[in-house]
Order: C-alpha cells, then structure tokens, then sequence
C-alpha cells in the first residue's frame, strides 16, 4: 500500500510517497480502506522532530473509511463506513483501528467530512466539558478561532452549552466565520488588547473556561481574562512554551484551576471512553445539521508537502484534509 513517511526530521520537503506492506490485523481492531485522513498539527511536530513525543513510521492520527475486514470480537462488520482516531498510520491506503473507537459515519457525510471530525471535536469536547467542566449559558474564551479546533469548539459550546462564546483569531475573515458558527464576541488579537475585549464584554467578570492553544505569550493576559475559580485549559503552545517572570501567587489569588492535556498519547481506553460519550451526544446533531465539519482544503496524497505548509502558515480556517486514491 502507499503511504507517507519522513525521510529525515525536518520541513514539509521531507514527506514522502512510500510503499509498506498493509498493517496487521490484531483482535480488537478494524483494517479500514482509507478515504480520508487529515492534518493535525502533531503530525507536523512529529514531522520536525525526531525527539517528538510519538514514534510513528507513518504519520496520521485520524481517518475515514471502509471496514476491510474485522476481528470477530469487533461487532463490526466489512463494508461499514467509519471514522476515528488511529494510533498513527493514518496518511496511508490501509490503516488500524481499534474497533472500540470507530464511529460510524453519518449517511449524510462524505469520507472527506468525516476525516474532518475526530481529531478536532473529541479534542474540543474533551476540553470543553470533561476538563473545562463548561455548564449551560458559562462564559467561554475560545482563542484561535478559525483553527480546527477552534470551529469544533465554538460549534460545541453553542449547541451542548449555549454559551456565551468569546473567541479571537488574527483576521476579519476568520473571525467573520467563528460568528457564523455561533460565537457572539469576536476580537482581532493582532489589533485589539484580547483581555480588554473580554473584560467588557463580561461586565469586568471574565471567562469561566479558556481554551488555550497558544501558551507562554497569552500566559498574562489569560490571566487577566479569567474569572474566580475559572478553568484555564492549555492545550496547545502556538505561543511558546517557556515563561519567565511568573508571580505563582496571582494564579492563588484568582484561585485559576490550570489543567494541561495532549489527546494523542492518552492510552486507548480513555480515547475509547471519550469517543463514546461523543458519539452519544455529539453524532446525532451531524445527522441534524446542528454541527457540521469545517474543511478547509482537500488535497490528494500526493500533495501531502503542500498541505502541510498550508497549515504552517496559518491559511487554514478549519480542517486540511488529505484524499486518498480510489
Ligand atoms: P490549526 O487549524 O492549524 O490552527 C491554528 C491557528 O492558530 C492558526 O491558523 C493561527 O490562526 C493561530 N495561531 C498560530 N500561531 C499563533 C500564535 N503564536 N498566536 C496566536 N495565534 C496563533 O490548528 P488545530 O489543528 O486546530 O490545533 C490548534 C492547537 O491545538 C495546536 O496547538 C494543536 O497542537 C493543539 N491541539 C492539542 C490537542 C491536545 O490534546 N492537547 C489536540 C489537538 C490539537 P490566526 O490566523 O488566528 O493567527
């Protein structure tokens, strides 16, 4: 089968067409015939690094498919479409799932939307409501509004919480869709004060939730945005990862409960709870056009190297997605 790999740490330059035998099948799991797989931003740390925090020959975390064949304990039958998250693997013809966190595509949906979906909204759903415990009509600050998972995560909080959404993003085009999805305050980070914006938008209260994906430059004013007893969820380190100057004693006095968290090292019994309760709750709205993915671009295979700078320099709103030959 075709897959991508890398040929050496480094830029988009070094992804490469490459053959592997088809994986194994161990009991459990689904082989799926690849549609769909799409990019997520710890592909590209694993792309640039070889001290990356995951170890795969092939990249991928997230495909959509059809069962090719199924352990018999799977409860899952050939021919069934699916979409979920792969321990790796996922830029390839062939690929592994464990069978206890595939999700079966809505009718309504193409492989490509369904490729679109995993990564982004268990990450979001996670984030928002297992550990930013978010409560019907809270406040929420969403930053990197257009990224992929900031689409999922407005989407979310409007149709399980009804928030009061804020969210920020670094330009009037991508801002202009987060409101379109739901969100009711929007701020340019690259031209207003986000933590001001946020002050008066909540009578000087702040956020009860923040979504983090940016880190050590957003550390001050995060702070600044969030409320008493607020639930600052780092997810991500766009920003940068290092602070310096950190007086620990105004996250006491704001009594912050920090949380930090990475979805794909996390053991497959919890990625398979997590996709459960999403599935429960989330699925259904698909099917009702309540949520939709949001594709930015699809490419195919072969332009894996393009995909990837896409992603690197900021262009996407939403999901890039990488369409696998018929
Ligand atoms: P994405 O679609 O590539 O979007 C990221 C967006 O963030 C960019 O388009 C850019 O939009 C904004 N951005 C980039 N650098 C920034 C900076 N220095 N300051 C402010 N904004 C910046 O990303 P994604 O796939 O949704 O992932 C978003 C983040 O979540 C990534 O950091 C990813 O690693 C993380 N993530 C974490 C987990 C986890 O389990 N912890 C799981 C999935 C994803 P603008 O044009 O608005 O600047």
């Amino acid at each position: 089968m075709r897959v991508i790999t890398v040929k050496q740490p480094g830029g988009a330059e070094q992804l490469q067409l490459s053959e592997r035998p088809k994986p194994e099948l161990k009991s459990g799991e689904l082989l799926i015939k690849v549609k769909a797989a799409a990019i997520n931003r710890t592909d590209i740390i694993n792309r640039q690094t070889s001290s990356g925090y995951l170890d795969f020959d092939v990249l991928g975390i997230e495909v959509a498919g059809i069962v090719e064949s199924a352990g018999n304990d799977t409860g899952i039958k050939p021919g069934t479409k699916v979409m979920g998250l792969v321990n790796g693997g996922g830029y390839a013809e062939y690929a592994v799932m464990p069978a206890d966190r595939a999700m079966i595509i809505p009718d309504n949906l193409s492989f490509e939307e369904a490729a679109a979906i995993p990564e982004v909204f268990l990450t979001a759903y996670q984030t928002l409501f297992w550990l930013g415990e978010l409560k019907d009509k809270e406040t929420v600050l969403i930053h990197a509004g257009g990224s992929g998972v900031g689409t999922a995560a407005i989407q979310l909080a409007r149709q399980l919480a009804d928030a009061h959404i804020l969210t920020t993003a670094g330009s009037s085009q991508k801002l202009d869709f987060c409101k379109s999805l739901g969100a009711d305050t929007t701020i340019n980070y690259k031209e207003q004060d986000f933590d001001k914006e946020v002050l008066a938008a909540t009578d000087q209260y702040g956020a009860a939730v923040i979504l983090d994906f940016i880190g050590a430059s957003y550390y001050r004013k995060n702070l600044n945005s969030i409320q008493t007893d607020g639930r600052w969820i780092l997810i991500g380190l766009l920003g940068g990862a290092h602070l310096e100057n950190i007086n620990l004693m105004e996250l006491m006095s704001k009594r912050v409960q920090w949380k930090a968290t990475l979805l794909t090292p996390r053991s497959d019994h919890y990625k398979a709870e997590l996709t459960a309760d999403f599935a429960g709750r989330a699925l259904p709205l698909f099917e009702q056009n309540k949520l939709k993915p949001i594709i930015d671009k699809v490419f195919p295979m072969e332009e894996v190297q393009d995909a990837h700078r896409r992603m690197e320099s900021n262009q996407n709103i939403g999901k890039i997605i990488l369409k696998m030959d018929e």
